[in-house]
């Protein structure tokens, strides 16, 4: 009966701990005072507090329309800071009223919008932020629409900045930002590395997923408002 039990722990850990929930990472960060950071804030907002804060931001929003695991869920209508989002994947479109996320994920975009802006980027191409109907906790990924993830983003004079092919990564493990990140050479390599770093900086997510986090993530950058977690990990 042991292989039944060796098995059974396999399954367990294949579908109980999938691999962007690694708080045993050694990358995680645990700030002194999470409650400071954008991230932590942004969740500690109830529906109507953070539907008010998209207001005085001024962000092009609407509500709706109901997802069951979405806490509250609303459309971005309009491009940000002058920044468009746009969905980018060979078969899936994006519906014309405009992706439909939690707010929470709408507040850390706008940041990310500020961003991207001052480094003469003009739209943010996408291929994926609600997805999926069953979540693992609430708040938690793209069920929940608190993720996205982004596969290039275009500067104003077209020059495209492809995730895939100029991240410029150094392997899965390595480090992204900090003193230990190696340094990179093509201009538009150290361009994203700028925006990913920055970006981690603001605190607005608690995860930033890089090619270097694992071979999933080779061709996109995965941004996530996770609830309920008081650390931060950028890999
Ligand atoms: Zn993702």
């Amino acid at each position: 009966m042991r292989w039944l039990a060796s098995f059974a722990v396999l399954v367990v850990a294949l579908f109980a701990a999938p691999a962007e929930s690694s708080a045993g990472n050694p990358r995680v960060v645990f700030p002194q005072r999470p409650e400071r950071l954008r991230a932590l804030r942004y969740h500690a907002e109830d529906s109507e507090q953070c539907l008010a804060e998209l207001g005085v931001r001024e962000v092009p929003f609407a509500r709706g329309p109901k997802v069951p695991t979405i806490d509250t869920p609303v459309r971005l209508t309009g491009p940000l800071r002058g920044v468009v989002f746009e969905m980018h994947h060979p078969t899936v479109r994006h519906p014309k009223e405009g992706p439909v996320m939690d707010c929470r994920l709408l507040l850390a975009l706008d940041d990310l919008a500020t961003v991207v802006a001052d480094r003469g980027v003009g739209r943010v191409r996408f291929n994926s932020i609600h997805r999926g109907r069953w979540v693992q906790r609430r708040g938690w990924r793209h069920a929940a629409g608190v993720a996205i993830d982004i596969v290039e983003l275009v500067k104003t004079d077209g020059e495209v900045l492809n995730v895939l092919r100029d991240f410029e990564g150094h392997g899965v493990g390595s480090d992204t930002c900090g003193p230990d990140a190696a340094p990179v050479r093509r201009p538009k390599a150290r361009a994203l590395r700028e925006v990913v770093c920055a970006v981690d900086a603001l605190g607005s997510f608690n995860l930033i997923l890089t090619p270097h986090y694992d071979r999933r993530h080779k061709d996109h950058l995965h941004l996530e408002v996770r609830r309920g977690i008081d650390w931060f990990l950028t890999q």
